[in-house]
C-alpha cells in the first residue's frame, strides 16, 4: 500500500501549486483537479466549489452502511514559494527519496502529511468497506491566510460528527499528538498622535507631549508583570488546562530545553517552568513592531505599533481587543490621540472527554503502538474554530516533525511518517464508525 501511496504522492508533488508571492494559478488549479480525481475514480462524488482565488475541493465518499457517522477530512494543496531554488538538493517539484526521507516542497507540508487519510478513504471506498461517511475538504489558499473554507465549514449544515486534520506535528519520532486547541489572535496597529508636526526640542521639549513617551505609557499598561502574568482584563475567560492535559505535559521536553534551542532566554523567573503553560495555555502579548521619530533633536508628533495578542483557548477574541483597546486609551496622557485598529481570529478547544477525542486517542495508539500526547498549539487555525462554532470535534493531528524544514529549502517527510499515517488512517476511521 506505501508504494501505491508513494506513486500517487509523487504525482501530486511534481505539481508546483503555490499560492504565496502571486502563486501559480493553473497550477493550483491542477493540484485541486488531482485531488478530485481521486475521488471520482474511486467512485466518489467531487466537485471544485469556485470563488475568489484556488477553488475549494469537496467530495463525498460514502460508507458500506449508509447510517455510519460522517467524517470531515481537510487539508490543504497549496505550498510556499521553494525560492532561493539554489539552496535545494534536488528541484523542489522533483520529488526524490534520499534516506527513508521525500523531498520536495509540500512533502510535509501539507500534501504528505494529509493524502493518507485521502489515499484509505478511496481505497476502502473501492473495496466497499468504508466503515464512515467521507467528507473530503481541500483548500489551496491556507499559506496565504484566506477565509473562505472557514465561511464553507459555517455554512455547510449538514455538518459532521468529526473532522480529521492532519496538518500538525507529532510529539516526537514515536509519539503522535493530538492538538486539543489553539489559540486564538488580536493583532492591532496603533498610531498615537501628539501634535500636527514635529517641534524643536530645543525650543519646545520639556513643555510639549512627545508622541514616543505618550506610546511608551501605552504600552506599559498592557506588558506583563515581572511574574510574566498580562494584565487581569486580558486575562479574563481563560480555560484551565484539565487534570488529563496536565499529565500528558510531563512527557513534553522541558521549557529551559524548547527556549535553548534557539537561543531564547527566559522572560522572567518562572517563565522556563512554566513554558508550555505560557505558550499554549494563556494568553500572551507581544510588541511587534516600534516606529516613530528620528535621530535628531526633534519632539515626535506621530509614534507607531504593531502588537499582537495570542488569545488563550476559552477567551473571545473580540472581547481581548474592546479590553486592550481600552487599557491602551485609559492609560494615554491627556491630549494624545489613539489610532487603534485590530483584526481577529477566535481560538478553539477541544475537550479530551469528546467521544471522538477518545475514539482518536484509541486509533492513534493502535496505529504507532504508543498513546498520543494530549497537546494545544499555541499558534492560530481559524478553521478550527469554525469547526468549535459548528459543534464538529476536531481532530488535529498528523506526522510532521521539526527535521521536515517545512516552508525552507529541502523540506522532506519521512517514509515512516508516511507508513504511520497511513496505518493511522485506517485505525481512525474503524474507530470514527463506532460513534453513531
Ligand atoms: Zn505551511
Amino acid at each position: 500500500v506505501i508504494d501505491a501511496l508513494l506513486d500517487d504522492l509523487r504525482h501530486w508533488l511534481r505539481i508546483p501549486s503555490i499560492s504565496t508571492n502571486g502563486g501559480d494559478q493553473p497550477a493550483l488549479r491542477a493540484a485541486a483537479e488531482w485531488a478530485a480525481q481521486r475521488v471520482t475514480e474511486a467512485g466518489g462524488t467531487c466537485e471544485l466549489q469556485e470563488g475568489d482565488g484556488p477553488p475549494l475541493v469537496v467530495g463525498e465518499l460514502r460508507a458500506a452502511r449508509e447510517h455510519a457517522p460522517t467524517v470531515l477530512i481537510y487539508g490543504h494543496y497549496d505550498v510556499q514559494d521553494p525560492e532561493p531554488l539554489a539552496l535545494w538538493t534536488t528541484p523542489p517539484f522533483e520529488p526524490a527519496v534520499r534516506d527513508g526521507r521525500l523531498y520536495a516542497r509540500g512533502s510535509s507540508d501539507d500534501k504528505g502529511n494529509f493524502l493518507p487519510l485521502l489515499h484509505v478513504a478511496c481505497a476502502r471506498h473501492r473495496a466497499g468497506t468504508l466503515p464512515v461517511h467521507v467528507r473530503v475538504l481541500l483548500e489551496g489558499e491556507e499559506e496565504t491566510g484566506s477565509s473562505r473554507v472557514n465561511e464553507w465549514v459555517l455554512a455547510d449544515e449538514r455538518g459532521a460528527d468529526c473532522a480529521l486534520l492532519f496538518d500538525s506535528w507529532m510529539q516526537n519520532e514515536r509519539t503522535p499528538a493530538i492538538d486539543l486547541a489553539t489559540r486564538g489572535m488580536v493583532a492591532a496597529d496603533l498610531v498615537v498622535r501628539a501634535a500636527p508636526s514635529d517641534m524643536h526640542s530645543g525650543l519646545y521639549g520639556g513643555a510639549a507631549l512627545n508622541a514616543v513617551h505618550a506610546l511608551h505609557r501605552a504600552l506599559s499598561a498592557v506588558l506583563p508583570g515581572p511574574d510574566g502574568r498580562l494584565p487581569e482584563p486580558l486575562r479574563a475567560g481563560i480555560a484551565e488546562p484539565s487534570p488529563e492535559e496536565l499529565a500528558s505535559w510531563e512527557s513534553l521536553p522541558p521549557g529551559e530545553e524548547a527556549l535553548a534551542e534557539v537561543g531564547g532566554r527566559p522572560a522572567d523567573a518562572t517563565a522556563a517552568a512554566e513554558f508550555w503553560l505560557r505558550t499554549t495555555a494563556v494568553s500572551s502579548l507581544d510588541v511587534n513592531a516600534i516606529s516613530a521619530g528620528a535621530p535628531r533633536t526633534i519632539v515626535p508628533a506621530l509614534a507607531s505599533a504593531h502588537v499582537s495578542v495570542r488569545v488563550a483557548p476559552g477567551q473571545s477574541a473580540v472581547a481581548i481587543r474592546d479590553a486592550l483597546e481600552g487599557l491602551l486609551r485609559d492609560a494615554l496622557p491627556a491630549g494624545a490621540e489613539l489610532d487603534f485598529k485590530a483584526d481577529c481570529a477566535e481560538p478553539s478547544l477541544f475537550e479530551a472527554g469528546l467521544p471522538a477525542v477518545k475514539a482518536a486517542q484509541r486509533a492513534l495508539e493502535r496505529a504507532c503502538g504508543v498513546p498520543p500526547a494530549l497537546v494545544r498549539s499555541g499558534g492560530t487555525l481559524p478553521i478550527l474554530a469554525a469547526f468549535a462554532e459548528r459543534g464538529i470535534p476536531a481532530i488535529l493531528s498528523g506526522f510532521g516533525l521539526p527535521d521536515d524544514a517545512i516552508h525552507a529549502p529541502d523540506e522532506s517527510f519521512r517514509l515512516e511518517s508516511l507508513e504511520l499515517g497511513l496505518r493511522a488512517a485506517e485505525a481512525l476511521y474503524e474507530e470514527m464508525a463506532t460513534l453513531r
